[in-house]
């Protein structure tokens, strides 16, 4: 960290990437390495003497780039996308420079306070009501991920209810209730507190409600296991879901967890986003029922990975469950109980300053740009979703919402639909110049097109329409 060799190596990667974004158009959007390719270019062990960073550059162009997926390619449409910005990577670096570990308020006031600042700012832009802000009665916390949030209030939610029940063998009642279209890590994250698997139910969705959560059903399997001598704990309702980007009715679902004193999450880690432009704002209708919402900048909201967004009405809860209190991090802070120690707040001790980014990503976009940049994404996905309905080779297989169209080619025969389309997005994806990924919903193949790389313009899913429609043609060519 010498400040000379700081401020001339810190260039030089900074140049390297800043190429890299350049060129990254050149590059065969999903990587085309075979399993252990790099083992087979690289030492087996490590240095004795240092090396230069040009040598290591070198490497990682000729080594690592190769073996790059680019997410950050314009041509990117795949899973949801992770998107960028300069904003997003200056904040990134700020973070990292100052690299320090904020787990109480004395270890880096500033890391807790302006991560509270932060999460209200980030709550206000998604008018969330002030039961979920530090300026009204609730509060927020930065995590890596979803999963790790969705851990997080499981535990706190087992811990408020297991006191209820008396005791730590009522474990085995507690049930877990969410949708087929919910994101997998509920059930791993629920697996992780104790719960047992066969207590995570997944209500069925069709396609009749576009693939989101029918609060009758839900209803219906809590009675049922409460007849069995369960007892519920905890539902989770999903805002753009990961398979077809389906909302679930969180006005409704709240009132079933109200009936039940079951603890209320909504899952936005992708469409939160969208939640800050007024005309989207009603996916969040409900929210006021929740006791805790999570959602992921790092996916759309031009913040670099990583950054997911909790907040959560009575905070007391995921403190009790999560506090610890050694001698060795005693201050007189924390005791005089008027400071945050996030800590208490997530899984590990350590932690980084991730609201530097988020702060930075706000105030160096602003509002307009945000919502602008959430727009443009869904007038995008809106013209690709127009090409695929104009053309009568294919179909969209569920309306779309947000920015993800699921489309598929329309099979002769149902049974042989799944194959052509995956034959399809294979044929696709192996060309280098686009990548998208896929899902299966009631028992369809359907493929997704994720529109919402920070580098995407019109043109690009223009071009990635052509490219559709020509491997298609092959296809189905191949088949007369
Ligand atoms: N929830 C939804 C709706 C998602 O789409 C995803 C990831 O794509 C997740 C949760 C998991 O997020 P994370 O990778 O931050 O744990």
């Amino acid at each position: 960290l010498e400040p000379m060799s700081f401020k001339n190596e810190s260039k030089e990667v900074i140049d390297f990437i800043s190429d890299y974004y350049q060129k990254i158009e050149e590059f065969p959007v999903q990587s085309r390495v075979e399993p252990g390719y790099l083992s087979a270019k690289l030492p087996d062990s490590a240095p004795y003497c240092p090396e230069s960073l040009q040598d290591i550059l070198k490497d990682v162009n000729d080594c690592i780039l190769p073996g790059l997926t680019h997410w950050q390619s314009p041509n990117f449409f795949g899973y949801f996308q992770a998107n960028a910005s300069t904003a997003g990577f200056l904040g990134e670096m700020l973070c990292s420079g100052f690299n320090v570990v904020g787990f109480n308020w004395i270890s880096s006031p500033a890391a807790t306070e302006l991560e509270s600042i932060v999460l209200d700012w980030m709550g206000k832009l998604l008018k969330l009501p002030s039961s979920f802000l530090f300026s009204g009665t609730g509060g927020g916390v930065l995590h890596g991920s979803t999963c790790e949030a969705a851990v997080c209030t499981l535990a706190a939610a087992r811990d408020k209810a297991l006191k209820k029940l008396n005791g730590w063998e009522n474990i085995t009642k507690l049930v877990v209730y969410a949708s087929d279209q919910t994101h997998f890590t509920f059930q791993k994250a629920a697996k992780l507190v104790g719960i047992p698997p066969s207590n995570f139910r997944l209500i069925e969705t069709n396609s009749s409600t576009g693939f989101s959560m029918s609060p009758q059903q839900v209803a219906l399997t809590i009675e049922n296991d409460i007849k069995s001598g369960l007892v519920p704990l905890f539902l989770v309702a999903t805002i753009g879901t990961t398979p077809t980007g389906a909302v679930d009715p969180i006005g409704e679902l709240g009132k079933v967890a109200k009936k039940y004193d079951i603890w209320f999450h909504i899952d936005a880690a992708y469409a939160g986003s969208a939640c800050i432009c007024p005309e989207l704002r009603p996916y969040l209708d409900g929210v006021e029922l929740a006791n805790s919402i999570s959602m992921n900048p790092h996916k759309w909201f031009l913040t670099n990975m990583d950054c997911c967004c909790l907040w959560i009405k009575e905070p007391k809860f995921l403190v009790e469950s999560l506090s610890s209190d050694p001698e060795i991090l005693r201050n007189n802070a924390s005791e005089s109980k008027s400071v945050i120690d996030y800590k208490d707040w997530q899984i590990a001790l350590s932690r980084r300053f991730r609201a530097l980014k988020l702060w930075v990503v706000i105030r160096r976009h602003g509002l307009a740009n945000l919502m602008y940049h959430i727009r443009s994404d869904i007038s995008m996905a809106k013209r690709f979703e127009e090409f695929v309905a104009k053309d009568e080779r294919f179909e969209i297989v569920v309306p779309r919402n947000f920015a993800l169209v699921c489309f598929r080619i329309k099979p002769k025969e149902e049974i042989e639909g799944n194959e052509l389309n995956r034959k399809l997005l294979e044929a696709i994806n192996s060309s280098g110049k686009a990548f998208m990924t896929h899902a299966i919903v009631g028992g369809i193949y359907v493929i997704r097109c994720a529109i919402g790389t920070t580098l995407t313009e019109q043109r690009h899913v223009d071009d990635l329409w052509k490219l559709i429609q020509e491997k298609a043609q092959s296809l189905l060519m191949e088949k007369i």
